[in-house]
């Protein structure tokens, strides 16, 4: 399963891939990944993680299975500095707000479209349901909920719009004419990451605490990168996505069969992990 005959040519089909999704109007192209060349008998972009692992034992066993544990182990173990490196590189399009949230990952390289420089394009995100304020977290949408104002506000994405080509038109500058567009025109900008940094997006931005715009990016990514490097996706799924981390006091209340004691979030979130663990 593991043993997959990357040819160069598989891996330049796989870097044409383009993900579009007309519904969202989103857009995610995987551009170039580093090594761009992969051993006739390598497991794809995973072999660059397992190589580096084992620059210190020189070639060692070379089972795949060996090779899955020891992704695995690193993983678990937080021995990360293998998995950069790998590298990607990826085109997105998206709304002003994700760049921004995108953005906050400092350990990516970004290049992003100039306002200043080019004509920014009439397309905006509108998302298919209004989401009700969430009761849990502060942060968060929760249910679809009819608002009398949404088309309205929607509209006047439009306005502004129509408000920023005119004044292009009668002279004015881009950099000045673009202030009053709303935040969820589209941007583009490219992404370079390593495969490790690339995980903590993932986690982070995969999470249900994520806005959902954000995670659907997130997701696609992920399925983006899983056929590169399928060894490793598993383990971050295995240690990091399906795992929980549990705190001193959690364990302390699990240990002593006692009433966990918190902040009403803590005592939400230890509620959620024994769900999981089932008691
Ligand atoms: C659900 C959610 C809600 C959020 N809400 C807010 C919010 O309300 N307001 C807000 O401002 N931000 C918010 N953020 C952004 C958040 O605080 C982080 O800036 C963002 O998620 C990037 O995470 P990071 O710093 O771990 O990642 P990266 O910037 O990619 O850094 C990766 C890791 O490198 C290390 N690192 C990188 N740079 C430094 C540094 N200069 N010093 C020390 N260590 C460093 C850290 O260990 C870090 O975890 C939110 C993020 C999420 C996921």
């Amino acid at each position: 399963m593991y043993n997959i005959n990357m040819s160069l040519k598989k891996i330049t089909d796989k870097l044409s891939y383009v993900v579009f999704n007309s519904k969202l109007n989103k857009g995610i192209r995987l551009v170039d990944t580093m090594p761009r060349i992969v051993e006739h008998d390598s497991i794809g972009l995973d072999s660059a993680v397992v190589q580096a692992a084992r620059v210190s034992y020189g070639k060692g066993t070379k089972k795949v299975n060996d090779d899955k544990n020891l992704i695995s182990y690193l993983m678990q173990h937080k021995h990360t500095t293998p998995f950069e490196m790998v590298e990607f590189k990826f085109h997105v399009k998206a709304p002003i707000f994700i760049a921004r949230q995108w953005m906050r990952h400092r350990t990516g390289t970004f290049n992003e479209i100039s306002g200043r420089y080019s004509e920014l394009k009439s397309e905006w995100y509108i998302p298919d349901v209004v989401r009700e304020q969430s009761v849990h977290n502060k942060q968060g949408s929760g249910m679809p909920i009819i608002s009398s104002y949404w088309e309205e506000y929607m509209d006047g994405c439009a306005i502004q719009n129509d408000c920023y080509n005119n004044l292009i038109k009668e002279g004015v500058s881009k950099e000045i004419s673009r202030i009053g567009l709303p935040q969820n025109m589209y941007t583009e900008f490219y992404w370079k990451v390593n495969l490790h940094n690339l995980l903590h997006f993932l986690k982070l931005r995969s999470h249900p605490s994520a806005q959902l715009e954000i995670r659907e990016y997130a997701d696609e990514i992920k399925n983006i990168i899983q056929p590169l490097c399928p060894t490793t996706v598993a383990a971050f799924d295995e240690h990091v996505t399906n795992s929980i981390t549990l705190s001193g006091s959690e364990v302390d209340a699990i240990r002593k069969m006692e009433i966990f004691k918190g902040t009403a979030r803590q005592v939400e979130e230890y509620k959620n992990k024994l769900d999981i663990l089932r008691l």
